[in-house]
């Protein structure tokens, strides 16, 4: 019995390979009695749980077949699909989990956390970040019509393109001191992540963290954890 972690796979219309890689990796990668923890961004935007698109519906029968075959599907909506919400993980067949949360896996807790929340030297997408994700802004969101919303994510991902490059390298990733406190907060010693997009494990003075990597390029990097053993980092194609 394996528990899996993923992130940021970025699905969108525009690169099918990358969706048909995550039907690979649920056909190959996951049995029943498995966890499959997606850590957000699973889409490149996600607009609202009546998204109805090929893509959608695509992995929504992908999740609830293996949901279906007896795999445990978590997800985590990340900043790309902070929209995610109780409809498409109940048609999924998934479990929602709020960012960061504590699971327990085998005889250890972990903490679980998209990895936005982490990059907190980068104030101006913080203050975005909190402005979001308040409930209000939200429900003002979902009460626009959808293809207003499809014009403000278009707006947004292009503010993002335009001034993600400009930024120095350290606003880009997590700030180390904040790791720490957060694994003090929550009593764990261990935190997987994603939303960097730099796979690799990290020691810190109380702990370590595991960083999954996105599905853009030619391979994802993952989490499996078999029971017994520690989790670590594997390769999988995104083109077979
Ligand atoms: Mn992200």
């Amino acid at each position: 019995m394996d528990s899996l972690f993923i992130s940021d796979l970025h699905l969108c219309e525009q690169r099918p390979a990358t969706t048909r890689a995550l039907l690979r990796f649920l056909a190959t990668r996951t049995r029943g009695g498995d966890a499959l923890y997606i850590l957000g961004d699973l889409f490149d935007a996600w607009l609202g749980d009546e998204d109805d698109s090929p893509l959608a519906r695509t992995v929504l029968d992908a999740l609830g077949e293996r949901s279906r075959a007896g795999v445990q599907v978590f997800l985590m909506p990340g900043n790309r699909d902070v929209l995610l919400g109780e409809r498409f993980a109940r048609r999924a067949g998934a479990s929602l989990l709020p960012d960061p949360c504590c699971r327990q896996v085998g005889d250890r807790r972990v903490l679980l956390a998209h990895g936005d929340a982490l990059c907190s030297a980068d104030l101006g997408y913080q203050r975005y970040r909190r402005w979001i994700r308040r409930p209000a802004t939200r429900r003002l969101l979902l009460a626009l019509p959808l293809a207003l919303r499809r014009r403000i994510a278009a707006a947004l991902r292009r503010h993002s393109r335009e001034h993600t490059p400009m930024k120095p390298a350290p606003l880009l990733d997590v700030v180390p001191a904040t790791v720490e406190e957060a694994l003090i907060e929550y009593g764990v010693d261990l935190l997987i992540h994603g939303h960097t997009h730099r796979p690799a494990q990290h020691a810190h003075r109380n702990g370590s963290r595991l960083v999954l990597g996105d599905w853009d390029g030619a391979e994802a990097r993952y989490v499996c954890w078999s029971a017994g053993s520690e989790p670590l980092l594997h390769a999988f194609p995104i083109a077979p």
